[in-house]
């Protein structure tokens, strides 16, 4: 989450009639912003860590936890510690950010649910290997500051989703359900952050719609689990806002846990990578290289088995916080014939990526979507304006979005020294890769964020995807590495990494051959279906094989530690790439710990999150194999989340079964 605007919000009826507008200069300012920095170039491959946490609250009394909504006053004791405001000399209040002495000195961020904190190293990381090492320690200084800025009985916890967010008396202080912003059925108003941004867009995204946004989970299908499964939390008689209709029209389907505000989405956790690319060219690529691997990453660190109470047939957020923000009318969503859209958008705002960028040669055009939906106008202003297709492509396809929060004061004059209108759609434009032109005023490059992880129970975990995509993008830019698939592929690759354990049993589409020139193999089996096709880099005029030819189905195992079919493994290229470098031996080991998680996780020997909390709650001495998961197993898988984290317990099951340090 960036700063945050300030001013008078506009309610969807009048944010709708300048959504023109707000697009037309966001339009013009990111011109402005490329103009003035597409030439832009940063020698340091700079890089960052995002990590949410919940804020959770112990009752240990009644073994209740709930979540506490105390951020604004946690931020406020971060900003306001002494000793932290001495070595910073303070940050902007917007930011709510706390400075600290010393280099690594955490960075901590309001997030949307009231009960979330987010925190960032205090500066980038470098290049060097050695600063890998520092991120773990790093990591759990953040999460000692945080705890040390709350109450006794809070505790920072990362777990993506709290487990029975939704159900009777989760937060502390409590507060009646279905407030007007929300309309929800199961959530306070006062679970978002009370920042008028954000109730603002949970009520312009319901008001959009139409309705309500709905989320429906497949349930887990337990030996007693009532069948067919129709969530007993459902709430058919109230009458409060017309959006009490939905459920009495359909809106909870069978066999499925029901959800009904931005909070279920937005309200999760996750961990996610900026890079700094030496320059735009460099960003492209990286965001090319880096979108097909998103998938195969959300599956390695799936983490969310449980919604609302109920144990899921799925085992990551990403869908969920998909339907919680998808703004998209009946219209656009192809139930009603266009009228008065302009558009059917097969995608919500928050969504795998649907296009590639780069001008990299081997960008094939059967890569792209031909149905990508854009905005020809504005696509037409950046080709006009001087920005290559591919580019204003991308953008004039975030560009099909309309703003959902937009002040007034915002109005007045295009300023082309800003870049507020274009964050607006840029910033709401969840994808899982993001390619963010450099802020005005300062010296950042053009960046990109890898997005689709789950935040991981502990600190080793979380460094351990940080320092894997850090050194796999190395070795992508070192190697010129080519993961490209058609981006479809990519997006149905999403959709797999939903199944319960896909980890494990899901294939997913990856490409065979990730080398820039492919070796010419003239064999006698090489068969016209051109598995020796050379690449256009080192023939340009040979014609190219089938597209469908260049990947194929293969589990996380084999694209991370290597396929018998010949696909080296994302590991042991990394480990090729280490190999290239100078690396001293101690940094090497240490680096070899984090990577051997990786390993194992995606062979198995170690659990995802998600594994290991489901496997809690079924073997859970309450548990009735009933797909409830009740107020004490809530309290208990809290706590033993917490314990792992702070490594108390060492012995433990969870500490063993996810991965440590030796
Ligand atoms: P957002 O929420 O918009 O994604 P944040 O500011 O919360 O952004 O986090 C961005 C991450 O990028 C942080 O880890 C930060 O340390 C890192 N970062 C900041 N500046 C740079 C830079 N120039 N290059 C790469 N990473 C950066
Ligand atoms: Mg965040
Ligand atoms: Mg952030
Ligand atoms: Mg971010």
């Amino acid at each position: 989450m960036g700063l945050l605007a300030v001013g008078t919000p506009l309610e969807w009826p009048e944010a709708k009639k300048v959504a023109g507008h707000v697009r037309e200069w966001g339009i013009e300012q990111l011109l402005a912003i490329w103009r003035r920095a597409k030439g832009k170039e940063r020698d340091a491959l700079l890089w960052g860590d995002e990590i949410e946490y919940l804020v959770v609250c112990y009752d240990d009394e009644h073994r209740k936890v709930r979540l506490s909504l105390r951020q604004m006053d946690i931020l406020d004791a971060l900003a306001s510690d002494q000793d932290l405001l001495k070595a910073g000399g303070g940050v902007p209040d917007v930011q709510r950010g706390a400075p600290k002495e010393g280099d690594t000195a955490p960075v901590f961020h309001a997030e949307f649910g009231r009960f979330m904190l987010e925190a960032t190293p205090g500066k980038p990381w470098g290049i060097g290997f050695k600063d890998l090492l520092d991120v773990e320690p790093n990591m759990k200084l953040r999460r000692k500051i945080a705890k040390e800025h709350m109450a006794d009985t809070e505790f920072p916890i990362t777990l993506t989703t709290f487990p029975r967010l939704g159900q009777k008396d989760c937060t502390d202080p409590a507060y009646p359900v279905s407030g007007p912003k929300l309309r929800s059925q199961f959530l306070p108003d006062e679970i978002a952050n009370p920042h008028v941004r954000f109730p603002t867009l949970a009520a312009n995204i319901r008001w959009r719609r139409g309705r309500k946004v709905e989320l429906n989970v497949p349930v887990f299908r337990d030996e007693k689990t009532p069948w067919p499964f129709k969530d007993p939390t459902v709430n058919y008689d109230l009458h409060n806002w017309p959006e009490d209709d939905d459920v009495r029209n359909g809106a909870a389907k069978e066999n499925c846990i029901y959800m009904d505000a931005m909070a279920f989405g937005m309200g999760s956790c996750c961990l996610q990578i900026t890079f700094q690319a030496k320059n735009i060219e460099e960003g492209r690529k990286m965001y090319d290289q880096l979108s097909p691997l998103g998938p195969i990453l959300l599956a390695l660190t799936a983490a969310t088995p449980v919604y609302k109470g109920f144990l899921a047939d799925t085992d990551v957020r990403w869908n969920q916080i998909s339907r919680a923000v998808d703004d998209r009318t009946p219209e656009e969503l192809g139930e009603q014939p266009l009228k008065n859209d302009r558009w059917r958008i097969p995608k919500s705002r928050y969504a795998s990526n649907s296009t590639y960028i780069s001008r990299d040669p081997r960008l094939r055009k059967e890569y792209l979507d031909p149905d990508l939906v854009v905005d020809e106008k504005l696509k037409q202003r950046l080709l006009d304006g001087g920005m290559d297709d591919l580019l204003a492509t991308h953008f004039a396809h975030l560009f099909i979005r309309d703003p959902i929060v937009v002040f007034s004061e915002d109005l007045k004059e295009l300023d082309l020294d800003k870049v507020d209108h274009f964050e607006n759609l840029q910033s709401t434009n969840w994808q899982h890769m993001r390619f963010k032109p450099p802020p005005p005023g300062n010296n950042t490059g053009w960046r990109v964020e890898f997005r689709p992880m789950e935040i991981q129970i502990t600190d080793f975990e979380n460094a351990a995807f940080s320092i894997f995509i850090v050194l796999i993008t190395r070795a992508i830019l070192s190697f010129d590495l080519n993961f490209y698939i058609p981006i479809p592929r990519v997006t149905e690759n999403m959709e797999t990494a939903h199944a319960r354990d896909a980890v494990l049993n899901s294939k997913f589409y990856f490409r065979k051959n990730p080398f820039p020139e492919r070796p010419e193999r003239p064999t006698s089996n090489s068969s016209a279906s051109g598995t020796s096709t050379p690449s256009p880099i080192s023939r340009p005029d040979t014609p190219l094989g089938p597209v469908e030819d260049e990947y194929e189905l293969m589990t996380v195992n084999e694209i991370i530690n290597g396929s018998a079919s010949g696909f080296p493994g994302l590991i042991p290229l990394v480990e090729s790439y280490l190999n290239s470098m100078n690396v001293d031996v101690e940094t090497r080991c240490e680096l070899a710990t984090y990577l051997d998680l990786i390993r194992k996780r995606a062979d198995g020997t170690l659990w995802s999150g998600a594994k290991w909390m489901r496997h809690f709650v079924r073997n859970h001495q309450e548990y009735k194999q009933d797909s409830v998961v009740t107020e004490g197993i809530e309290f208990d898988i809290v706590r033993a989340a917490e314990r792992i984290a702070r490594e108390e317990g060492r012995d433990g099951f969870g500490f063993e079964m996810l991965g440590h340090k030796r």
